[in-house]
């Protein structure tokens, strides 16, 4: 079996570090190899493909290091996770393929499609087994899984997780002995990629699942961006509703508490969904059904989005959470969420995501961090660089 490397992603890097260290926790008592990845830099999600048309390039830097350094990758958060799975898929295309590896040759990397990307739940959930040996939950409080978009969105982006009704993250928790109870409100989007956007807004969306859940409830999540908006947004989401404040942990800290001390020798290797995700058909053969305003959370507030665009009709391609539930529930099976990425390219960049994207260029993450050294020594994780990307040769000039 490969070795394999945590990709924390900018956000849990500079904000979670305890998930990444419960993660590193619960994957070594699960008996995985971890090894450091050398550099790294943001997948790219969101940001990158809103801006810039060559979207796989930073996921595969990526993956190419990966595959340089002879790892698979065990991603932490669901935006992570789609976009190398993605990138993967489209990269299993020859021309796609040769395109990115003319830019990644100037850096010293190419990639052969040797990297599988897993995200922590699928990885816990082939353990099943072990974990109900290793584990005994410490309390008596019920759970509440909370699920991340982006890890079940398109159908197919797991070959384990239903995209209607996800259970990954129940079933772990049920097997580490937790009480687990379910809300429909679960597979709501949190809204902390509408920040970029419209911060009310994703406010909004943030309380409404916190109104959702009891008091006495634990909210779980496997996600930087759900825990940011469940949790560390609390002070600004319940100001006017303190009754909201909730407990909201992270599934591998949840998991680590539980963890009784053995060490499991043996591991399974978590797999890549076979099933094609990328876009199949055109936005031509759109219905005009409604299909996907609808299920838009953005679109249920009265906010014209990408499905309006889609119909026909005025909208704006970035009031959008990335919640890829318009994709999902397209009878044609055409990506809503993509051409409407495909369309904010041909419009004036919005300001936050233009900074974030030259961010990620320059600085490999999508805000700039301080130096991690010292941070990272002090939280008791592996060194981790990001670099940057402005060493590609022939990258398009930046917009
Ligand atoms: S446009 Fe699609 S991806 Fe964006 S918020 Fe609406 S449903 Fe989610
Ligand atoms: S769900 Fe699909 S077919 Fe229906 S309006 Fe939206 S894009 Fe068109």
């Amino acid at each position: 079996m490969r070795p394999a490397a945590i990709f924390p992603g900018c956000l849990v890097t500079a904000r979670f570090p305890e998930y990444e260290r419960s993660a590193r926790t619960v994957l070594t008592a699960l008996g995985y190899q971890l090894e450091n990845l050398d550099e790294t830099v943001c997948c790219g999600s969101n940001v990158w493909e809103s801006v810039d048309g060559e979207q796989w390039l930073p996921a595969a830097v990526n993956l190419a290091r990966a595959e340089q350094q002879g790892v698979n990758l065990i991603t932490l958060c669901g935006s992570c996770t789609n976009m190398l799975t993605r990138a993967r898929q489209a990269l299993e295309q020859e021309q796609i393929k040769v395109q990115v590896n003319q830019q990644l040759r100037s850096i010293g990397l190419q990639y052969q499609n040797g990297t599988n990307v897993g995200h922590v739940t699928e990885v816990m959930w082939h353990r099943l087994e072990k974990l109900r040996e290793i584990c005994t939950f410490p309390s008596k409080q019920p759970v509440w899984p909370t699920y991340p978009c982006q890890l079940r969105k398109p159908e197919g982006i797991s070959d384990i997780e239903d995209t209607a009704a996800p259970h990954i993250m129940a079933d772990i928790l049920r097997a580490v002995g937790a009480h687990v109870v379910q809300h429909s409100a679960q597979t709501d989007c949190c809204g902390a990629t509408m920040a970029l956007h419209d911060p009310e807004m994703a406010y909004t969306m943030a309380r409404d699942k916190l109104a959702a859940s009891a008091a006495d409830e634990l909210l779980v999540t496997a996600c930087g961006n759900c825990q940011l908006a469940l949790s560390r947004w609390q002070p600004l989401t319940t100001k006017e509703r303190p009754d909201l404040r909730r407990e909201v942990s992270f599934i591998t800290d949840v998991v680590a508490q539980a963890i009784d001390g053995a060490v499991i020798p043996d591991i399974k290797g978590h797999q890549l969904p076979k099933k094609s995700i990328l876009p199949s058909a055109s936005p031509e053969e759109c219905l005009k059904c409604g299909s996907c305003k609808t299920v838009c959370p953005a679109e249920q507030k009265g906010i014209a989005s990408i499905p309006s665009l889609q119909m026909g009709e005025e909208g704006n391609p970035w009031a959008c959470t990335a919640c890829l539930e318009c994709t999902t529930s397209c009878p044609q099976g055409i990506d809503v969420y993509q051409n409407g990425v495909r369309m904010r390219l041909d419009r004036e960049p919005q300001s936050n995501y233009q900074k974030a994207y030259q961010n990620i260029l320059l600085h490999g993450t999508v805000f700039p961090l301080a130096d991690l050294r010292e941070f990272r020594q002090e939280e008791g994780l592996p060194p981790l660089r990001f670099g940057n990307l402005t060493k590609i040769k022939d990258k398009k000039p930046i917009t």
